[in-house]
Parts: C-alpha cells; sequence; structure tokens
C-alpha cells in the first residue's frame, strides 16, 4: 500500500480487505478463541478449562464464529448436544495472519524477554520463524517494495458495514490473559479501530494531521490521542517540517514499517474470504515487477506454513489460577 502516490486512491475508496479482516481479529475473546483452536482445542470443555471464561461468553463467541463461518459445529456422539467446534476452510486460513502478527510481536515487542512460544516446522524439522514473502518471486516484502492500484472491487464502501460491527471487547488486558503471546501484544497496538485506520493512511503516505483527520472522518481529540499512543509505542515518529508556526507530520519508525508484514497478509484473507472475488486493490511487487499476494512461509524451507505441521515449543506454564 506505501510507495504509490500518496492521493493515487480517494480515501473514502479505501474499501480495503485489511479493515474487515481487523474487525474479526480485534474482538479479544474471539482471537483467543480462534488461538486456541490453532492450538488444537476443539471442545467447549477445552476451551473453558484454558480460557477461563465465563461459560455464557464463550458460547455467544462460539455462535458468532460459526455464523461468520471461521469455525463448524460437527457432532462427536450420538447425544446430539457433544459438538467439537473446528475451524473452516475460511477460518484455517487466518494462520498466516496469526504468524505474521507472531513475528512482528517477536521482534519488536518482546522487550528482550526470551519468545514465549518457538515454532517447529515438522514438514522440515526446523525451528522456524514465519517469513512473509511474495507469491510471484518467492522473497520477502518490505513496504518499500510494493507500488498499488485499485482493482475491481475498489470504490465499494463497507465503511458503514464495518462500523455496526466494531462493538468490541478488545481490552488489552483480556488479550494477554492465560499466555503470554506475540500476536496478542500486536493486536493491542494494531486492534483498536481508529489506531488501524491511521496505520493505514500511513501506508498510504499521508503525513499530516489536517490529511487525517480529513481522510477518516475522525475527531481531532481521538486522532491526537492515537497518534501520542502510536509513538509511545515507536510505530511513529513525529518530525517537524515547518518552524513559524512550527507544524509536523508523522512517519513510520522502522518498527511502523515492519507492520506492513501484517497489513498484507491479513488483506490477502481479507480479499479471498470477505472481497466477493473482487479486490479493492491491487499490490505489485516491484523487484520482480508482478501483481502479488503475501504467503507466510516457513524461515528454514520456504514451503508455507500450515497448522497441522507446525508444533510449539511453549516457553511458558498457562496461568491456571481462577484470579487471572
Ligand atoms: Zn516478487
Ligand atoms: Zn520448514
Amino acid at each position: 500500500m506505501t510507495g504509490g502516490p500518496p492521493h493515487a486512491l480517494p480515501s473514502r475508496d479505501r474499501a480495503c480487505s485489511v479493515a474487515r479482516t481487523v474487525e474479526i481479529l480485534s474482538d479479544a475473546w474471539m482471537f483467543l478463541v480462534l488461538r486456541e483452536s490453532f492450538f488444537g482445542a476443539r471442545r467447549f470443555e477445552q476451551f473453558q478449562h484454558v480460557l477461563k471464561l465465563p461459560r455464557n461468553t464463550l458460547i455467544v463467541r462460539l455462535r458468532k464464529l460459526t455464523n461468520l463461518g471461521l469455525m463448524h459445529k460437527v457432532g462427536y456422539s450420538s447425544s446430539a448436544s457433544r459438538y467439537d467446534y473446528r475451524l473452516t476452510e475460511m477460518g484455517r486460513d487466518l494462520y498466516p495472519t496469526m504468524l505474521s502478527l507472531l513475528r512482528f510481536g517477536d521482534d519488536w515487542l518482546g522487550q528482550g524477554a526470551p519468545l514465549p512460544l518457538q515454532l517447529i516446522h515438522r514438514g522440515c524439522g526446523a525451528r522456524c520463524s514465519p517469513v512473509v514473502v511474495c507469491s510471484a518471486c518467492d522473497q520477502p516484502v518490505g513496504a518499500r517494495d510494493v507500488d498499488y492500484r485499485p482493482g475491481s472491487g475498489a470504490g465499494e464502501d463497507t465503511r458503514d458495514a464495518v462500523r455496526k460491527r466494531s462493538r468490541r471487547a478488545s481490552d488489552p488486558a483480556i488479550l494477554e490473559r492465560v499466555r503470554p503471546c506475540s500476536v496478542a501484544r500486536s493486536l493491542q497496538i494494531i486492534g483498536d479501530r481508529w489506531t488501524f485506520l491511521l496505520i493505514r493512511e500511513l501506508f498510504f503516505g499521508v503525513r499530516r494531521f489536517d490529511e487525517f483527520a480529513a481522510n477518516m472522518g475522525i475527531a481531532s481529540n481521538i486522532l491526537t490521542d492515537r497518534l501520542q499512543r502510536l509513538a509511545a509505542h515507536g510505530i511513529i515518529g513525529k518530525h517537524a517540517y515547518q518552524s513559524r508556526p512550527e507544524r509536523f507530520e508523522y512517519r513510520f519508525t522502522e518498527r511502523g514499517l515492519d507492520l506492513y508484514g501484517p497489513m498484507i497478509v491479513m488483506m490477502r484473507w481479507g480479499d479471498r474470504w470477505l472481497s466477493g472475488g473482487k479486490p479493492p486493490l491491487l499490490l505489485r511487487h516491484k523487484p520482480c515487477g508482478k501483481d502479488f499476494f503475501a504467503r507466510v512461509v516457513c524461515s528454514a524451507c520456504r514451503e508455507e506454513l500450515d497448522p497441522k505441521e507446525m508444533q510449539y515449543e511453549l516457553r511458558y506454564s498457562l496461568v491456571t489460577t481462577e484470579d487471572v
């Protein structure tokens, strides 16, 4: 999304698939249920045992995930009330998104502590980390390597639909419940709807307060707050571009630029499952010159990572007290 002229697309046409994906992931409870599914949880009692969440909260989230098409119920005994909750193909396809957020959290948010989770790829046997690569040339993709242009779904504004779904329980304290988790740490930064939209504008090349305000339709006190938070997390820096009167612009730090990987991985998922086959935005990888989507591969063997082929070395023990 970066690299192109900042105003190549009217901002109101940025019906970007990433927004739709973030709306799902930024519900803290839904995120936790999905995460435990990737770790192999299947049954109501398993989710409840690990997450220690109120029965009713779990029922509501499982129903929501089922209605969204991310999970489905499979009877496992003759008694009709006994179900496994399994990921659908659409749900399983969120795995690369989880992995790219994990990588970002591991790289930037661990504060020097050992990684909470080590991935082991059964396919090649290596301890590995996830890498975001170009589908055309298999090389890693950075924020500066990409041009964008509108796709066939551009201009289909879904902001109202998104807004209706944006009531959520994205409480940072909930997100790291039970497990220290790099994905949760990443979502604490980008999981807020306004923050996410702000990051997206930055990737489109927007730098100045008034432009953010105009493009996002955001109240200036909220915008000020979100800019301060991103600066506090080291995602953006504030630079004076004029002295009298003093005016500032906001630019990504190296850490902020590294959010590009997760953004294009989320975009791929949204394009695939939520755009009705009409992606709003097409990406071109400048080094190879080809249109591409983001793939998440093993750092050791470069094969695409599949949840069925992953093992995890947990470097923590689950918090099991009731008062988490
Ligand atoms: Zn490429
Ligand atoms: Zn591998």
